[in-house]
């Protein structure tokens, strides 16, 4: 089964990503998080991204699409992947399809979800993330068990510089101009399910299962 989680920044992609690769077993594949640990070690490549990331703007599609599509050609994602966070471009969506064509493979599904605004600032601006493992938290809405640690693996948590007043606003814009239109991409390809993200994370998470069960059930996937 292949997966594309789409949606905003802060609509909850990560948060539910991460469960639906825990529970169907395939590997979580963020952009995000792939290009902040090649930032944080300091490889040629990570530092190029950082620079993009900081500002809030996108990383140039030829750097990012060559990744994804290495990353998708490994073993572990024989039997399927979950993207999050790419494609976030129409040209990123195109090579995707035709790096999949390719070797006779096909994405499955592509989940949006979808917040109100006001609600996406709300959650950027208090979110936490993990230093380790990518895990999402937030100061009000899911704080950790113990504050300023991961719940999943115990490492320190952090704010994105990203997730600053400044750049989130800069990040809607950019979603606005660039991703949104990949909603109209997948829903003429008849692939697109929309799911209402503005409700609670197990409701938000109970709504993905009961779909993408029904899907495996049908043999969509
Ligand atoms: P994305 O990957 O789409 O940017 P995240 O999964 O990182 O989003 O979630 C953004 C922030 O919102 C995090 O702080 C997360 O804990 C919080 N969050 C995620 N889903 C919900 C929800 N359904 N209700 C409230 N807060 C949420
Ligand atoms: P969020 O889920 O909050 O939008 P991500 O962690 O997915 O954030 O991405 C953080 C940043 O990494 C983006 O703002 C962008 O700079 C870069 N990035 C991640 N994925 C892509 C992509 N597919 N194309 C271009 N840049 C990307
Ligand atoms: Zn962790």
């Amino acid at each position: 089964m292949n997966v594309v989680f789409l949606g905003p920044p802060g609509a909850g992609k990560g948060t539910q990503a991460l469960k639906v690769s825990e529970f169907f077993g395939f590997p979580h594949i963020s952009t995000g998080d792939m290009f902040r640990k090649a930032a944080s070690e300091g490889s040629p490549l990570g530092l190029k991204a950082k620079s993009f990331m900081d500002k809030g703007d996108l990383i140039p599609d030829e750097v990012v699409t060559g990744v994804v599509i290495d990353r998708i050609a490994e073993e572990d994602c024989g039997s399927g992947f979950i993207l999050d966070g790419f494609p976030r471009t129409l040209p990123q969506a195109v090579e995707l399809d035709k790096a999949l064509g390719e070797s006779g493979d096909k994405l499955d599904i592509v989940i949006n979800i979808d917040v109100d605004r006001s609600e996406l600032v709300r959650r950027l601006t208090g979110r936490r993330m993990c230093t380790s493992c990518g895990s999402s938290f937030h100061v009000t809405f899911n704080p950790p068990a113990r504050e300023g640690f991961c719940d999943s693996c115990g490492s320190e948590l952090f704010q994105r510089a990203d997730d600053s007043e400044e750049s989130v606003v800069n990040r809607l814009k950019i979603y606005d101009e660039q991703t949104e239109p990949l909603i109209e991409y997948y829903g003429q390809e008849n692939i697109l399910k929309t799911i209402d993200g503005g409700r609670s994370i197990d409701e938000v998470s109970d709504s993905i299962s009961e779909f993408l069960n029904g899907s495996k059930k049908h043999n969509v996937v």
